[in-house]
């Protein structure tokens, strides 16, 4: 599913956060909305109150618009986009979705060898904080699950406390998932500011891909990085904040895979959830993929051992972005359907696969490079 498009863009002084509509609404109700005129429709001339004007036809006009629209059939109503300076406009929430995320920066303090958003040195800070501030206000209904990425959101500073204090009082009932290194929460001081917010429904997503610090340390290309991010779980569940431990699989953290299990069961057993995901083929990885890949297939006796092991200790695991044609059978009940609408993507062959329905397929960008094991089953 599309999540971009773009035109001529005018009028635009910076970037503007709204909700489409494809109705003519009163006055006084178009506060919050982007008016849209789908391909074909003649635009009616009354664009006063609307935050902007999206149309496939030529405006004249001089209420921010962007027009000669590319494509637009991805709009629905009540969407809520981002329409920017230089004619792009994103779609930043669609309700009808499984998965719900906040993009807080580019930024990050680790520069992983398969790192899926490669991160950028720039400082978006202030204008991704506003965007996603309104964003907040906007979205309606209330998503079930909400994840905060980047980038690494400590890196907002204070702005994080706000965003979250926000979600907590606009959005009480929406669970969060923040998605960190969790080097920052090694400081005790900021790891409990944070704790402070006291938001209900949080839980940190934390990546650890060895046992051994120089190992997790060159997967994340950053000295000391493991000690810091050790250090920080402890802090975060010594400060009541909820952790989750997450880890890639490729030929650097297979081999240890069961002893990173083992050390998560005896040094960090408050961990509620441990996710061990696939590979994605994007960011980094192309270019790292010499180093990184290894077939799924042919790491399923230590996928089964370190599943194994974390569920005989009574620990909660889940399987990511592994299709159920090349796990063992015995893995299938902690596959879990966790790639996002707009990356998900099955080949030819699934159309014939019994499995179909329960299978989470690949990412749209594993048409380059996936398991030589696909089947239909
Ligand atoms: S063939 Fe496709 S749908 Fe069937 S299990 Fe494999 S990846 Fe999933």
């Amino acid at each position: 599913m599309r999540l971009t498009t773009a035109g001529s863009a005018r009028n635009i002084e910076e970037a503007i956060v709204g909700r489409i509509t494809t109705q003519n609404l009163p006055d006084a109700t178009r506060g919050q909305y982007i008016r849209f005129f789908a391909e074909g429709e003649a635009p009616i001339l009354d664009f006063a109150g609307y935050r902007a004007i999206l149309s496939h036809a030529d405006l004249a006009t001089d209420y921010p618009v962007v027009d000669r629209l590319r494509e637009s059939e991805h709009f629905r109503d009540g969407d809520v986009v981002v329409v920017e300076r230089d004619g792009f406009v994103r779609s930043l929430y669609r309700s009808y979705e499984r998965h719900h995320s906040l993009f807080v920066t580019e930024r990050c303090s680790s520069n992983c060898l398969m790192c899926s958003q490669p991160p950028k040195d720039k400082d978006d800070v202030e204008s991704l904080t506003k965007r996603n501030q309104e964003l907040i206000r906007l979205m309606s209904p209330a998503p079930e699950y909400l994840t905060i990425t980047g980038g690494e959101p400590t890196l907002l500073g204070d702005h994080l406390f706000e965003l979250i204090d926000q979600l907590k009082t606009s959005l009480p009932n929406t669970e969060l998932h923040m998605l960190t290194n969790g080097r920052t929460f090694a400081w005790p001081e900021y790891t409990r500011q944070f704790a402070a917010i006291e938001h209900p429904n949080l839980c940190l997503g934390v990546p650890l891909y060895s046992d051994c610090a120089g190992d997790h340390d060159y997967v994340v290309q950053a000295k000391g990085a493991f000690d810091q991010t050790v250090a920080g779980l402890h802090q975060a569940a010594r400060n009541g904040i909820r952790v989750e431990v997450r880890v890639v699989l490729h030929r650097l953290t297979i081999p240890r895979l069961t002893r990173l299990v083992e050390y998560i069961y005896r040094n960090l057993s408050f961990v509620e959830h441990v996710a061990l995901m696939g590979l994605e083929y994007v960011g980094y990885t192309p270019r790292n993929i010499a180093e990184l890949w290894i077939d799924p297939f042919d790491y399923q006796a230590e996928l089964e051992r370190a599943v194994n092991y974390l569920v005989m200790r009574n620990m909660t695991v889940s399987i990511y972005n592994h299709q159920l044609c090349v796990l063992r059978q015995s893995l299938w009940p902690y596959a879990q359907k966790s790639i996002s609408d707009w990356k998900n993507l099955y080949l030819t062959e699934c159309e014939k696969c019994s499995a179909l329905e329960d299978c989470g397929g690949l990412f749209k960008w594993a048409v380059k490079k996936h398991s030589e094991h696909i089947h239909p089953l």
